[in-house]
């Protein structure tokens, strides 16, 4: 039977199953990630939340490509992020990937112009002169920011410089965008301006995206949330548009718990308060749920 199982994620453009990232810093071993499930469907564009320090931003560096996991599986379309050669790994974090980290001028070099950031990585690519300018103008006045292709980042708002990375990050057509806190730095206006322009990728552009952002006003926007607590999947919120009877549409969000394949769920704090379950409960198959009484 194992062998006719199919793959945990098997369509999934991205897959991650108990994955674990352990950072060793002298005799402290910190578990940043503790054995996380994610999966991505093409075309979807994810929120991921979660407190400070709960492990997003290692999440979205295994993603890219630029930190490897300690154990567990990833997989992004083809690529095996455990297993990957060092030249496949340059080849994946050229192609397959856009990633937008989470300070905003590590994205981008101070002395070159908007247009020449985006060319950077097309002529890392080995992309043809003539295809760089017509696609470097394109992502420009696609993000909005074409008529500010000439200007250094300092000549640009932090808006612009966020727009811009993204550009960069789609320069050589990446089929997945990640972007670690891109609006963590901008006022609220601002922010949701950047946020509309990665929906657009999304939408126009047909770019997969997962977003880590801690700012709900922005996650609202989004069908999936995705919640990291203690380096593992906790819950997911997914949005839905409804018609109400009288012709109005409202945003239907339901909160679910994750649960991984070995069958292991976390029950909110706030529910195991509420009714004192501690470390035994009791739980009983009904026809169509199951309870989950305190031990008493
Ligand atoms: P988040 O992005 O959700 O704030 P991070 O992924 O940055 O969380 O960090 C998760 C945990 O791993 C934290 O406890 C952090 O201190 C630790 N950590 C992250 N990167 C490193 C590193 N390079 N070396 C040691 N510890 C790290
Ligand atoms: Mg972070």
């Amino acid at each position: 039977m194992a062998a006719s199982e199919p793959e945990f994620g098997d369509q999934a453009l991205i897959a991650c199953e108990s994955l674990v990232r352990i950072y060793q810093t002298g005799p402290v071993e910190i578990q940043a990630l503790q054995g996380l499930d994610l999966v991505v469907e093409r075309g979807e564009m994810v929120a991921v939340v979660g407190a400070s320090g709960s492990g997003k931003s290692t999440l979205l560096s295994i993603l890219a490509g630029v930190d490897a996991p300690t154990a567990g599986r990833a997989r992004v379309e083809k690529w095996n992020l455990l297993s990957m050669s060092r030249a496949d790994r340059v080849r994946y974090r050229r192609h397959t990937v856009g990633f937008v980290r989470q300070q905003t001028a590590s994205n981008l070099i101070p002395y070159l112009t908007a247009r020449q950031m985006v060319d950077l990585p097309m002529t890392a690519a080995g992309t043809p002169k003539a295809v760089r300018r017509q696609r470097a103008g394109e992502l420009l006045d696609a993000l909005g920011v074409g008529q500010y292709a000439g200007r250094t980042p300092g000549q640009l708002s932090g808006g612009q410089q966020m727009r811009v990375a993204i550009a960069v990050a789609l320069a050589n057509q990446p089929h997945v965008l990640l972007a670690d806190e891109p609006t963590g730095e901008l006022d609220t206006a601002t922010s949701a301006e950047v946020f509309g322009a990665l929906r657009d990728v999304n939408r126009d552009l047909g770019v997969t995206v997962v977003v880590v952002t801690h700012d709900p006003a922005v996650s609202g926007q989004v069908e999936r949330t995705v919640a990291i607590r203690d380096g593992r999947t906790s819950s997911e919120v997914l949005r839905r548009t409804a018609t109400a009877d009288d012709g109005g549409t409202h945003v239907i969000a339901e909160e679910y718990a994750v649960m991984d394949r070995a069958g292991r769920i976390q029950v909110p704090r706030d529910y195991r308060e509420a009714l004192a379950l501690t470390r035994r409960v009791r739980l009983a198959l009904e026809p169509d749920h199951i309870t989950i009484r305190p031990d008493a």
